[in-house]
């Protein structure tokens, strides 16, 4: 199909779509100067993730995640929404989008003017820490001086647990309350827009798979294939930015 084609397509379903969920991943947010994982060149071509379990376990696991959070503050710091986080704003702001579900920690969603409630964070929050044990929140520049200062891995003031930013790791559990309105969401959607996402990360990628189930149309933007493509109604092999911006009639 040519390029024209798959906009007009995809704007035609935004059109007539009454209830729309989108789900972004890494994706959405690499024309904002935060690398992806999966991509090539991604975060994990160079180094492998820390699973919760090592950060537990060990004193240089949670030194190293530190290190390496603070090795990338520079860049979630300056990085603003670019046109596809506009683009999806304006749906909200249209009232055409209920929610969007990401799997992305840097709240780029937010910073483009959804409120806050409409967004639902499955991998927690990576600009801001807390404690594991009494969920005390800690401003990252402080958890920095005293790192810096010590270094040793932070913990909590208030009880002793350990301090780590607000995401979900690896072999961390998903929390309850976020994976209960996403799945709400995805089952009333009427149209399910994916959005920078490789689709292979569970249970994440299973709520593509349910809206689905519950008769939604699925359209997925991304660069390359997903594990998802062959059962989406329509798939676009392109930028977001450009694609959602040219579909939406956004700069
Ligand atoms: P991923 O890295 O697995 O996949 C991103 C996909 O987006 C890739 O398939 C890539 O081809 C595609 N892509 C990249 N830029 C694109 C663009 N401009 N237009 C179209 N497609 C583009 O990301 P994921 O599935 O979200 O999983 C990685 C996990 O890592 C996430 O769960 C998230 O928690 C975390 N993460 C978050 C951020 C962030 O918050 N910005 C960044 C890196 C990783
Ligand atoms: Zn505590």
């Amino acid at each position: 199909m040519p390029d024209d084609t798959q906009i007009s397509e995809l704007a035609r379903l935004i059109e007539e779509a009454r209830r729309i969920v989108v789900f972004t991943g890494a994706g959405i947010s690499t024309e904002s100067g935060i690398p992806d994982f999966r991509s090539p060149g991604g975060i994990w071509t160079r180094m492998a993730p820390i699973d919760f379990a090592d950060f537990l376990a060990s004193e240089e696991a949670r030194r190293e995640t530190w290190r390496r959070r603070f090795a990338m503050e520079g860049t979630f710091r300056t990085a603003v929404p670019n046109r596809g986080h506009r683009a999806v704003a304006e749906l909200v702001r249209r009232g055409k989008v209920t929610t969007v579900i990401t799997q992305n920690i840097d709240g780029l969603h937010q910073a483009s003017g959804i409120s806050a409630d409409r967004v639902i964070e499955l991998h927690g929050n990576t600009t801001y820490a807390h404690c594991l044990d009494c969920r005390r929140r800690y401003d990252l520049d402080a958890v920095r001086r005293t790192f810096e200062r010590d270094d040793r891995a932070p913990v909590c003031g208030a009880c002793g647990g350990f301090v780590k930013t607000a995401t979900i790791s690896f072999g961390q559990a998903m929390p309850p309350e976020a994976m209960r309105g996403a799945e709400t969401e995805t089952i009333a959607a009427d149209l399910f827009i994916v959005a920078g996402s490789s689709l292979v990360v569970y249970p994440a990628a299973a709520f593509p798979e349910l809206a689905k189930r519950y008769g939604a149309t699925l359209v997925i933007i991304n660069r390359e294939a997903t594990g998802l493509d062959a059962i989406a109604d329509l798939v676009l092999h392109r930028g977001i930015g450009e694609t959602l911006g040219n579909a939406v009639g956004v700069d």
